[in-house]
């Protein structure tokens, strides 16, 4: 049996992965500090012997006994509003965090994957985005933390692959979405569809025409376990081309949940990427893969997820404080 060990397991995309990598039979070592992640999301493996979890924050060093054959790593902040509580963990975990990881990767002669993202790109300057693209990051921005430790998160991956051999793959992730995103993290999906759910007017940020394309999350883990066991070494962008402006979004979910609530208009976040959509030609032809569930399907069972929640989650508001900080 394989052993993999994903970092971030309690988070939206980790525990996607950790039930996938238990489907395909591997033993799962799942690790979080829970800082964003929930272990709502993976209290259903708890009960399986080849499901084993650690408390513990990957940027201190990393200890895991016994064999390990892949790591993914995938703990990290990864909303705006994140990025401005707490700047300094979301730099930490993507550079010191995945020092550590790629040493316990050659430790363990295992191969890694780290989780890199479409962030790297900053408000590109090339659209739709191709991997050769180096991107446009104000590096003292906001977003900064984040955009630089996956930007500095895929140099060390690239040099621990060329100086030490280790197997590594590099995968860009947009803008995805799913069961099990937190509800209040200020990204845009949840935010719309709890505003919905509230009965309150869905805000849109700017004039609505910065556009975002949207990945379903089953459609990503799949792109991701086949980048996985591919021989590639080079970042390979994972993500949906469907591209939609933000206004339109809006819409969409207002008929989708068919709340009698309107737009309305706030100013737009600093550095809030004006376009993104991956050009996903290396993973067609690499990998044989691209998205199969429609956005109309993936935001149907997105919406039965979020409404199936105990309706107080919908009232816990985690970022109060920083709604006009982000913005100014
Ligand atoms: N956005 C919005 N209203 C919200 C939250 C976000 O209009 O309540 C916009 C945001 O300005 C951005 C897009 O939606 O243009 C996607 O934002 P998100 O925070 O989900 O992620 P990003 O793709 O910017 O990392």
């Amino acid at each position: 049996m394989k052993t993999v060990l994903i970092t971030g397991a309690a988070g939206f995309l980790g525990s996607h992965l950790c039930d996938r990598f238990i489907k395909e039979g591997y033993k799962v070592i799942g690790m979080d500090n829970l800082i964003t992640g929930n272990l709502k999301n993976i209290e259903h493996l708890f009960k399986l012997k080849e499901f084993e979890f650690y408390h513990h924050d990957v940027s201190k060093y990393v200890h895991v006994p016994g064999k390990l054959d892949y790591i993914l790593h995938f703990a990290s902040p990864a909303s705006p509003i994140d990025y401005l509580k707490i700047p300094i963990q979301t730099l930490k975990v993507g550079s010191l965090g995945t020092h550590n990881l790629l040493g316990l990767a050659k430790a363990k002669n295992a191969t890694i994957m780290v989780a890199s993202t479409s962030e790297i790109y900053g408000d590109p300057l090339v659209h739709p985005q191709t991997e050769d693209y180096w991107g446009n990051v104000n590096t003292v921005g906001p977003r900064g933390v984040y955009d630089e430790a996956k930007r500095f998160q895929e140099s060390i991956t690239m040099a621990y692959h060329r100086f030490h051999g280790i197997d590594t793959k590099i995968v860009r992730i947009f803008n995805t979405y799913g069961p099990r995103m937190r509800l209040n993290d200020g990204r845009v999906l949840p935010a719309f569809i709890g505003q919905a759910l509230r009965g309150e007017d869905l805000t849109v940020f700017g004039d609505g025409s910065q556009t975002r394309s949207f990945c379903y999350v089953d459609d990503l883990v799949e792109g991701i376990y086949r980048l996985l066991l591919s021989d590639c070494h080079d970042p390979v962008n994972i993500g949906n081309p469907d591209e939609i402006t933000i206004k339109e979004f809006a819409e969409e979910i207002i008929k989708l949940t068919g709340t009698s609530q309107k737009v309305i208009y706030q100013d737009l976040p600093v550095n809030d990427p004006k376009q993104r959509k991956p050009d996903i030609t290396k993973a067609k032809a690499l990998l044989g893969w691209e998205p199969k569930v429609s956005r109309a399907e993936g935001l149907k069972i997105t919406y039965e997820y979020f409404k199936s929640l105990p309706k107080e989650e919908l009232y816990k508001s985690e970022h109060k404080e920083f709604d006009d900080y982000i913005r100014k």
